[in-house]
């Protein structure tokens, strides 16, 4: 892997709605939808992974949560980034939903 693409799949994840795709400006509040998968997503903590939905078919970049952070301790594995709490309601709706790789959210 090239060490750059990282630090790109951060810029791009922190700046991207997963739900409607729109640009997040940083000066924007930030709303974060988390969820529990059914994966073992240990090794990958602190890294943006593309989750493939797989009734809808859409992939959704979110962030495999540290183990010190608090979502994990909430017994959450990964998040997501949204542009507002209309965009979290309608992740959250569809994660619900992709009940073959979500647990909860
Ligand atoms: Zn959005």
């Amino acid at each position: 892997m090239r060490p750059n693409k990282q630090i790109e799949d951060i810029n791009v994840f922190m700046c991207t709605c997963a739900w409607c795709n729109k640009n997040i400006d940083e000066t924007d509040e930030v709303f974060c939808v988390e969820a529990k998968t059914k994966r073992d997503l240990r090794e990958q903590e602190g890294q943006i992974v593309k989750l493939l939905l797989e009734k809808t078919g859409r992939r959704i970049s979110g962030m495999i949560v540290t183990g010190d952070s608090q979502a994990k301790l909430k017994g959450y594995d990964i998040a997501f980034m949204v542009c507002g709490p209309n965009c979290g309601k309608f992740l959250k709706k569809m994660l619900t939903e992709e009940t073959g790789i979500i647990e909860r959210v």
